[in-house]
């Protein structure tokens, strides 16, 4: 049995408000409960009332938890210093990222709590935390974690998991690169390397259990922000459809999307979905949503 839930899904930056109540405003921050493992996906503001309830469920009983970061910016990390767990002594927390480019992962968790920005520093938490810089595939007990790089102007992983039973991926932040190395190489093979290289990414995701997936924009809206590192909604159904994913959550939210504008999102991809006779399920992630596999 694996759990999965929503503390955060909005991207870029907090959009709370009576327009968003329904998808939420938190940025992103998923929990995952598989073989017997807490897994929490990126340290955006819902992190924070994750940590609340995780200090209410172990009170000062020791436990482990496993937070992997996608990337470093800030709707990924800035819940970190505002998550409780990290200021008690009974919690061990290992934090998992992508390779650094110049600042290893470490530094960039600390340049986020220094004075200028936040009253206490990284060093001045109680909880025991290490930070891990992955690469290659590796085991937390019996889950498997393999990671894949994404199309995003920073260091940026997608995640897999596997129980020895169902997969889960949390693949966000990322742009097709048909149309990056369209954009800024107009040569007639662009296009086509960019579909090689998406393919790959088709391939990560392929058979998935329960797969969220970024779909920040509309294809009209993504036209005027090409390079930004993320996707029209008709990319990630067309990956969804050729990698055949079970099910299929849309996340990472604009912030300027209202409700009323991922409902359409939602629905949009779902007639396209029923438009090829597909058999992915497609749902809009939301704050407080619970999911079951298994
Ligand atoms: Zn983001």
């Amino acid at each position: 049995m694996m759990t999965i839930r929503f503390w955060g899904t909005r991207g870029s930056i907090a959009s709370p408000g009576k327009s968003t109540v329904k998808y939420g405003g938190n940025t992103a921050c998923v929990e995952v409960r598989a073989g017997n493992q807490i897994l929490i996906f990126d340290a955006g503001t819902g992190i924070r009332d994750l940590g609340n309830l995780l200090l209410k469920e172990f009170k000062t009983k020791p436990a482990t938890l496993h937070l992997f970061i996608s990337h470093t910016h800030w709707d990924h990390i800035q819940g970190f210093p505002f998550f409780m767990p990290a200021y008690f002594k009974n919690f061990q927390i290992n934090v998992y990222g992508p390779p650094a480019r110049d600042k290893s992962l470490k530094d960039l968790f600390k340049f986020q709590m220094d004075s200028e920005y936040f009253p206490v520093p990284l060093g001045g938490l109680n909880a025991q935390i290490t930070m891990q810089e992955i690469r290659e595939p590796f085991r937390i007990g019996d889950v498997q974690i393999t990671s894949f790089f994404m199309n995003h102007p920073a260091m940026t992983l997608a995640y897999k998991i596997f129980d020895g039973e169902k997969t889960f991926i949390y693949a966000t932040d990322n742009e097709p690169y048909r149309y990056t190395l369209n954009a800024v190489r107009k040569h007639p093979m662009a296009t086509q390397y960019g579909v090689e290289l998406d393919q790959k990414f088709i391939d990560f995701i392929s058979g998935a259990d329960f797969v969220v997936c970024e779909a920040q924009y509309t294809l009209e809206e993504y036209r005027s922000k090409v390079g930004w590192g993320h996707s029209p909604v008709e990319s990630i159904v067309e990956f969804a459809i050729k990698a055949n994913v079970k099910r299929l959550a849309l996340f990472h939210h604009d912030p300027s999307h209202n409700d009323a504008a991922i409902d359409a999102i939602v629905t949009h991809a779902q007639k396209l979905l029923s438009t090829q006779k597909s058999a992915v399920q497609c749902i809009g992630a939301a704050e407080g949503m619970t999911i079951h596999l298994g």
